[in-house]
């Protein structure tokens, strides 16, 4: 509708100005509506309890069970947010239905409650024995004579039992859509509400009908899902890391490639916890238990709210929070800097190589190494900022450093978000003098990658 009273070449130029902006920075966005899903439900079970021993519990009643408490603990820690539970009885959904409630209450968040399972090997047991007949086959005589003779004997034969062995592997794991889903989630972008939101300028948001078969649409769609993949990314590693607060197991952070459909089908960051394993007699007496729903319920509150908190508290000029806020980072020496912390700060470094140079000035190119994937990473050198969130691709980011002698020099590479095929590899050719180095560095989601450069111009 608006579409039409707007002329073209304004519309143009306002999505190309969003493109820009959404390219640059993240715009701020306030949480409003949460939507939390209890998985399956109805004459949809999901797993159960199949060990031996088992409490028999069902997917539907723990997801349920753990998704009420949740809404309760998150309307209470977060008065003004409205939080819309896809069902709160047993009763059977599509997951189409559930992404549709999702989409048309405009949630800010998707988060789907889960439990988890595996194949079970199967154990077997004697439990006693039994005497069974058999015969014997003789014959006697020779051509029209030959006779069979059938003799009956009895033999003892151990008696068994089958049993479901447990699953030993428990904790929680959290798992957002596959980044080569990415276009399934743009589908649902694209197939989404006419009215498509544009945050536009931190401000308030532009409503506007925006055509996603144009070139223009597919752009900001495209936008929009890789932001949603960030996002959502961002809100797991907080529920992980919650989880593990709590002194669970935390599995980490999953991209599933198959299966999370309700994920890829929803206009917004979405996260799915696989809570416990159903089939782990630990676990399932915990999820199954009122103490440790209220638990998981907490947590996930408590990763909410870090996240609700680093979301709104981001503006167009400074670059996004980490996922992991530390009390290092709230740590100000000059007092005047407001910028946030360095955002490698929250990871460890994993991949770290020392290269000797001879030159105390280096010319050092970053190309994506292999295949490009849309790698998005950030440089620090000596934890200055020298790329900020590009991606990597063959056309080199080129910067020219200064060796100091008897110091650290540091070059670090961090993974803003791995491209479809994770980790983020980066190719770095140093260029020292008449020397050439080449040197493969990967970060991923978990770990940075670090270069250190010695001056060896002694000798
Ligand atoms: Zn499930």
């Amino acid at each position: 509708m608006l579409r039409n009273k707007v002329p073209f070449i304004f519309l143009f130029a306002a999505l190309h100005l969003l493109i820009i902006k959404e390219l640059s920075a993240q715009t701020p966005k306030l949480i409003k509506t949460i939507i939390v899903d209890a998985g399956h439900g109805g004459t949809d079970v999901g797993a159960t309890g199949q060990y031996e021993n088992s409490l028999r519990s069902k997917e539907k009643d723990v997801t349920l069970a753990i998704a009420l408490k949740l809404v309760d603990e998150l309307k209470k820690q977060l008065p003004g947010v409205k939080v819309v539970p896809t069902r709160t009885t047993d009763i059977y959904q599509k997951p189409t239905e559930k992404a549709r409630i999702a989409n048309e209450f405009h949630g800010d968040l998707f988060l789907c409650i889960h439990a988890d399972s595996g194949p079970l090997k199967q154990g077997k047991r004697q439990v006693g024995t039994r005497m069974v007949t058999k015969y014997k086959i003789s014959y006697t005589g020779k051509g029209k004579k030959r006779k069979k003779h059938k003799t009956a004997y009895e033999v003892e034969e151990p008696v068994y039992e089958y049993f479901k062995i447990p699953l030993t592997r428990s904790g929680t794991s959290v798992w957002i859509f596959a980044a080569h889903k990415t276009s399934d989630k743009l589908k649902a972008i694209m197939d989404g509400d006419e009215n498509f939101e544009i945050e536009a300028d931190g401000v308030d948001s532009l409503e506007t009908n925006i055509d996603f078969n144009s070139p223009q649409g597919k752009i900001i769609a495209a936008i929009y899902a890789k932001r949603y993949q960030e996002r959502s990314d961002r809100l797991a590693a907080l529920v992980n890391e919650e989880v593990e607060n709590t002194g669970r197991a935390a599995l980490g952070v999953n991209q599933r490639r198959v299966g999370i459909w309700v994920l890829q089908a929803t206009n917004m960051p979405a996260i799915l916890i696989e809570t416990g394993f159903i089939n782990n007699p630990e676990d399932e007496r915990y999820i199954n238990s009122e103490q440790g729903q209220q638990e998981l319920a907490e947590a996930i509150t408590k990763a909410v709210q870090r996240y609700k908190a680093q979301v709104e508290s981001m503006n167009n000029t400074t670059p996004a929070p980490p996922p992991a806020v530390t009390k290092n980072n709230l740590k100000d020496p000059a007092g005047k800097n407001t910028a946030p912390a360095l955002a490698f700060e929250t990871r460890p470094t994993k991949d770290t190589k020392t290269i000797e140079v001879k030159n105390n000035k280096i010319e050092v190119d970053i190309y994506d190494d292999g295949e490009i994937d849309n790698d998005i990473v950030s440089v620090y050198y000596n934890n200055k900022l020298l790329v900020d969130k590009k991606s990597l691709t063959t056309n080199p980011h080129s910067m020219t450093l200064t060796i100091e002698p008897g110091k650290a020099n540091e070059l670090l590479l961090f993974a803003d978000n791995l491209g479809t095929i994770p980790p983020n590899t980066a190719l770095m050719i140093i260029t020292d003098g008449k020397k050439r180095h080449e040197v493969r560095l990967s970060a991923d989601l978990k770990n940075n990658a670090l270069v250190k450069f010695e001056l060896k111009n002694n000798n």
